[in-house]
């Protein structure tokens, strides 16, 4: 068995996006620190992997729950099973999102639909019911995966990059009501991570990308995964509507 920590004993999450890339790296983090782990995905089995590898590797029991975060019904569901078998919910992770490019004059409503309604309207949505049972317990850290893109802005995504300045601008404002309910919301600015998704751009556009790396090398997943483990812990237990940066310098 790995070395563990306990920064997240007994605390119980929920992760969006979890079968690769990002939402799988936290997943096992959040395991090393003895979180009690909800994972979600799209794709019916793609957590069966990972949830067996966990509890190999550290004893730890993930639970599956497949939906489409664009489901409002699915998405209650999950969150009234969580209570039911937790009495809590500690740490919520919106961290499902899809990007794809187009320049400006190519972009078309189905695009602007399909991007907002799974990287906005779903964490706006999760974030109103993770939070009314947070409330009730007077405590919580939600934790959104927003993007360098959505500060800086880039070529080819004005659509991605609305819809992740979107996650900031509401994480803030969600800071701000529900501090006074001693509920924490930040949100992690990735650059650019080594995963599925950055690789979706092309080989040729990796290789220029990096060049616009101050530490000259991608991020890995383990980097942003990290970083959730600090928000979602009492590490950062004064900590509220911050975006913190997870770029290694890059430019963009
Ligand atoms: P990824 O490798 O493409 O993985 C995406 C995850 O989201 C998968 O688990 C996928 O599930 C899930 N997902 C997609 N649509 C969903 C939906 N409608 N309902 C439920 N789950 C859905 O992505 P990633 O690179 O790890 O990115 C994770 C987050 O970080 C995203 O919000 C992304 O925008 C952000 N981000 C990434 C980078 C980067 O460089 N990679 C940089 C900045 C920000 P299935 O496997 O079932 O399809």
């Amino acid at each position: 068995m790995e070395l563990q920590s306990n920064l997240l004993d007994r605390k119980v999450s929920f992760v969006t996006g979890a079968s690769r890339g990002i939402g799988r790296a936290i997943v096992e983090e959040f395991a090393k620190n003895g979180s009690i782990i909800y994972a979600n995905s799209l794709t019916e089995g793609s957590l069966a992997g990972l949830t067996e590898y966990i509890f190999k590797k550290y004893g730890v029991q993930v639970t599956p729950l497949y939906f489409d975060v664009r489901d409002s019904q699915s998405a209650k569901k999950a969150i009234i099973q969580i209570h039911k078998e937790q009495g809590k919910l500690d740490i919520l992770v919106n961290n499902a999102g899809i990007m794809k490019d187009a320049l400006i004059g190519m972009i078309t409503k189905q695009l602007m639909e399909d991007t907002f309604s799974v990287n906005v309207f779903a964490v706006m949505e999760l974030l109103q019911l993770a939070s009314k049972l947070m409330i009730r317990q007077k405590s919580g850290s939600i934790i959104n995966i927003a993007s360098i893109v959505g500060v800086n802005g880039n070529m080819g995504q004005l659509v991605y990059s609305a819809s992740k300045g979107a996650v900031i601008s509401l994480t803030k404002t969600a800071s701000k009501e529900l501090a006074p309910k001693n509920i924490r919301v930040n949100a992690i600015a990735p650059g650019m991570i080594d995963t599925d998704m950055f690789q979706s751009i092309g080989r040729e556009h990796v290789e220029k990308r990096l060049s616009n790396i101050g530490m000259g090398r991608l991020g890995t997943p383990e980097d942003v995964a990290k970083t959730c483990v600090y928000l979602a812990s009492d590490l950062s237990s004064y900590v509220t509507g911050q975006i913190i940066g997870v770029d290694g310098s890059a430019l963009v």
